[in-house]
Order: C-alpha cells, then structure tokens, then sequence
C-alpha cells in the first residue's frame, strides 16, 4: 500500500529538539533489548560469573571510551561528557554491589543480576522529584543493555537497516543508540518516553535532529514505512499527510531555508524605511509551527492566521476545544503581540474532504468564505467562541474573510454578539471590545471601503484573490495566468483608492495577499500609502531588507508615476529600473514573477 493510500494521522508529543523532518518511519524497540536469560546458579559457579561480569564491564568501558572519542570529535566537548558519565555510572559502586549480591547470596546468572539491579535502580531513580535524575534512568538502562549485550558476546543492538531518510520511531531513546546513528541518514527522531534533560535529548539537540519526545503510543500507532513528518516545532508528528499538509510543509521549510541565510543579521533590526518611518511587519500564518518561526525571526505580530489549515489536517470539525487549543499554542508563541485570526475560509479551492459543498459550476464565484458561514452559522459560533475565550488572555482579534459587502458583515457582527451573550452566561472570560476586521478581496469590498469602515475596525487586504476577482483570472490555473497580473494598471488603481479610503475613515490597513511579502514590490506598496504588511515568515527579512533600503519620498515618487502608466509592461519595466537603482545586488527573493498564493 502506498504511502498516500494510507489513513492520514497525527501523533502529539513534547519538544525535545526543534525542527521539522520528513521521512520513512523505521520503528524500533533499540531500548527494549528483551529480557535477559535467568537460571540459579551453583556456589562453584559463582567465581566464574562475577569474572564474566568484570570482562563484560571491561568490554562496555572500551566501547564507551570510542563513543566518546568520536562524539567529542564529531559533536562536541561537552556532549562527549555524556559518555564519561556513563563510564562513571558503570563503575557506580551501588550498582556493582547489586549485581555482585544477586550472583554470590542470591545465586542468579550474571544477566539476571545484571537486569535486576537495572530494574531496582531505575524504579529508585523514576520516583525522584528532579527530572534532572528522573532522566539518568535512561542512561542507567543504556549501560544495562550493554552490559547484556557484551555478556551475550556479539550480539547486535536492535538497530535495523535505516533507509536514506529514516526518522526513528522507539519506546526510549538511548545514548549510546543515539550516538551510534551519527553515520546513517536518519533525518528526526520520536520516542514515547525521554525529556528536556535526557542525555538522548542533548545529543538531539547538538545534532540538529528534530526529536519529540512523551508520544505515547508511538510504536503501536506508527508502522515502518510509514511516510512521516515530524514537526519538532508545534509537537506534533502527521503519519502518511495528505497532500494538502506536504504542501504546507513544503512552504513551511522554503521559510526555515529562508531563514538560514545571510539576512538572518536583520533579525533584530527595525522595519523602518531609510528616513525612520516605521512599518509594522507581520507574519502569515497557517499552523503552530509557523508561529514558532515568525516568532524567531522577530515578526511584530500574525497579520493573518490562516485557520483553514487547522480544518484541513483534520478529518473531522475540529471542535471548539480543539481549536482553542491551536490558537492558544499560536498565540502562546507570540504574545504580547497581536494575532490576526481569519475565521475559516472554505470553498472553492480550499475543501474540506469531510464537508461536501453542494458542486458549482464556478466555485469561487459560489458559496464559500463568509457567504458559506453564514449559512453555517453553527461553524462560525464554534470558532467564535474559541477566539473569544482566547480573547480574556491574548491580544487576538477577528479577521472576517470574502467580504463582499456590509450585508455580509453586520450579519457576522449580529452572530459575534450572540457568541458573547451565551459566553457571558456561562461565565466564560472575554474582551468585550474584540476587534474585528474585513478581508478586502472582493472588487465590491473594496470600492466599499469607505462604508465597510463603518462597521469593522481594520482592513487586511488580500491581493491574491483581489487579483484573481477584479482581473477575472483564475488564480490557479495555468491556463490564464499570464492574465493574473498583480502590476496590472486596474490593481494599482485599486490598492491606492483602498489605502486612501482606509486612511480617510482613520482605520488601520494592511496588506497579507503574496504581493506583500514580495520584496520587488515593497518600494511601489509603501509609496501607495501601506504602512502594514504580513508576509509568510520565509518573506520577513527579505522584505525587511527593502523596507530598510527605502526612503519613502522615493517610494511615493513611485507609485505616482506608475499610477499614471497604462500598460502591464511599462509598469514592470518602470518598476525593474526603480529596484536596479535602489537595490542594485540582485535579492533572490525579488521575484519578476508573482505567485498566486496559496493554494491548499
Ligand atoms: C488573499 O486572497 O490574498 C489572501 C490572503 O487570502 P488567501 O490567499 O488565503 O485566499
Ligand atoms: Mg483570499
């Protein structure tokens, strides 16, 4: 059965190390080593098996001393300390003594004693209070199940064959495992025991090896061969993803690579133009784990969390504690800063698989964004409620999507009101005063900017589907998207009319469609009067870095003149010749070429 066939899934556990890994799971119970073989033992034999003990021991301190030679060579000084201690812990003289007193009083074969005296120290160290010593269990067993495997004489540890993107999936990591894995291509690592401290977590760690750790049951709900993601930075592994998650970690870590590189001295810059006007700069999001990113690389806040992801990983409603749950792990990462959530925005590219919409002929032209929650309002009180209960403890406020006019937004308010009077008497927690805002995609929303202020505190502009509508191009199909053309005359015409209308009515403004987070374009939004941007986490810096090369008398100059052009060419060729002036080395993410947005 392929990989895609199979039921899609997803496992939650705690961070040991952060990252995101994608591979073929290679289940394995390399901590489990079996139990060892007991028999009595006779008097005489007794002398022969405390000797077999000491070789054994000798065996493991040799083994020991390589590993940590080639850790400290290959990782580090202090990881390689790791191993000292496991030499120390093997020469523990309460543990020896254990050993010794089960072979000569008690008369068990040396792997008995062995496994005995693992078994009543680790019990000892698993009550401890401290994790710190809690965790040194697992290096306890680690020298236990060397032990065993010396007095066994060649047998192997229960490593199987890795294939080249392996992500190991085990009951407990151990070091020793760990350390032996260096040379084969294992790319994440999940493990239903383990913690913060462990010594398998710190090699994690210094590896760079995405590592979730507490995944209870992982060996039983995860299958060798099953195709893996591990996202070491919301907690959470998908088993067999569907396509619609691979995309979304396909973007996920086009934005972590882009994070690597040289703009990363940006990080803790400010986004001001080159004469200090300051420009919010926010991230677009769509899962935790892009919070986690967006927070590292410094966003002022989440100026579109895209909810629709949450619904799709699912294969069901994900009900209103569910989706507090996610929000909050959003929020958590950003706070104090504001997070933007866009109720769900379904239909037309974006289905549910467990939500069949009625079939449309042009489906986005039909009923999908507001227009389907509104005539699913019990889908919109879910989420309401979710975000308003956010709302007591977070800066959170509400991002209404496909606007198409004050229509649709005053029933969406009467709905919002409703959610806050069944809150109040259940006593749940709120800010009364949450704000809520209106998507301008739709050509109507925006030439009622103007009157839709009336009723909503914020605008964020969505120029993907702005686009797509008022050029009438569909945005995902290859077949017309040399029409779908974010420089044509008509959008520039209308983002400024927008922006104008929303600084008049004194509401604030951004702009999250994927003309924001295309650095080519920065100079010509600034100039059209944006003063807020949300960009995927991968586009921070790199709009950053044209925000900061900007002077925004340039910027206006711009826009001016390209507003006066009439033509898709002239504009692209006014614009190049600007960006080669401005910005004269080329910035791989100055796209010439727009994209579409996304599409799930
Ligand atoms: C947009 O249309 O520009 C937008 C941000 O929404 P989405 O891409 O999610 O449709
Ligand atoms: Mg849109």
């Amino acid at each position: 059965m392929s990989a895609q066939a199979k039921q899609s899934r997803m496992v939650f556990g705690e961070i040991a190390s952060t990252g995101v890994a994608r591979g073929t799971a290679v289940v394995c119970g390399c901590a489990a080593g079996g139990r060892a073989p007991r028999r009595q033992i006779d008097a005489e034999e007794v002398f022969e098996e405390i000797r077999r003990l000491d070789a054994a021991i000798a065996i493991v301190e040799r083994d020991l001393l390589k590993v940590q030679e080639s850790v400290q060579r290959e990782i580090g000084k202090q990881e390689a300390g790791i191993f000292e201690a496991q030499i120390l812990l093997l020469h523990d003289t309460a543990f020896l003594e254990e050993v010794r007193t089960r072979c000569t009083l008690d008369h068990l074969n040396v792997e008995a004693a062995v496994d005995e005296a693992v078994e009543k120290l680790t019990s000892v160290f698993a009550r401890l209070e401290d994790p710190y010593f809690r965790e040194r269990a697992a290096d306890l067993r680690d020298i236990g199940k060397r032990l065993l495997d010396a007095l066994a004489q060649g047998r192997e540890p229960g490593i199987p064959n890795f294939p080249d993107d392996a992500i190991l999936v085990t009951t407990e990591l151990l070091p020793s495992v760990l350390a032996q894995l260096k040379g084969l291509k294992v790319r994440g690592l999940i493990a239903e025991q383990g913690g913060q401290t462990a010594h398998a977590t710190i090699l994690a760690r210094a590896q760079s090896l995405p590592f979730l750790v507490q995944v209870s049951g992982a060996t039983e709900k995860i299958s060798s061969g099953d195709h893996l993601i591990v996202d070491g930075l919301a907690g959470r592994a998908f088993i067999n993803p569907s396509p619609a998650t691979r995309h979304e970690y396909d973007r996920l870590e086009a934005d972590l690579q882009a994070h690597q590189t040289a703009l990363k001295d940006l990080i803790d810059l400010p986004a001001e133009s080159r004469d200090d006007v300051s420009i919010k700069l926010c991230a677009n999001i769509g899962k935790v784990a892009d919070a986690t990113a967006a927070a590292t690389l410094n966003a002022d806040g989440v100026g579109l969390y895209r909810t629709e992801f949450i619904f799709l990983a699912q294969d069901h409603f994900p009900s209103e504690e569910e989706q507090y749950r996610m929000y909050l792990a959003a929020a958590e990462r950003l706070k104090p800063r504001e997070v933007v959530i866009r109720v769900l925005d379904t239909g037309s590219d974006k289905l549910l698989p467990y939500f069949p919409l009625p079939r449309e002929a042009n489906p986005s032209l039909g009923c999908r964004g507001l227009r389907l929650l509104l005539a699913h309002p019990h889908i919109l009180r879910a989420q309401l409620r979710a975000i308003l209960r956010l709302s007591a403890t977070h800066s959170v406020s509400i991002l209404l999507p496909m606007v198409g006019g004050v229509e649709d937004v005053r029933a969406a308010k009467e709905i919002l009101e409703s959610v806050k009077t069944d809150l109040a008497a259940e006593k749940q927690r709120f800010c009364s005063r949450i704000s809520m805002g209106a998507m301008i995609e739709t050509p109507a929303a925006a030439i009622m900017t103007e009157r839709l202020a009336k009723e909503v505190d914020f605008f964020s502009i969505g120029t993907n589907d702005l686009v797509q509508y008022l050029l009438t191009t569909d945005r995902s199909s290859g077949n017309v998207s040399s029409y779908y053309e974010p420089l044509h005359p008509a959008v520039l015409t209308m983002l400024a009319a927008v922006a104008l209308a929303a600084k008049a009515a004194g509401k604030s403004f951004s702009v999250c469609g994927e003309m924001a987070g295309n650095p080519a374009y920065t100079a010509l939004l600034l100039g059209l009067g944006f003063r807020n941007f949300s960009v995927n986490p991968g586009d921070l810096l790199g709009v950053k870095n044209a925000i900061r090369s900007t002077h925004m008398r340039d910027a206006e100059q711009l826009a001016a003149r390209l507003l006066h052009l009439s033509t898709v060419r002239e504009i692209k060729d006014r614009l190049h010749e600007a960006n080669a002036r401005s910005h004269p080395a080329e910035d791989p993410k100055n796209r010439e070429e727009q994209t579409h947005g996304i599409a799930y």
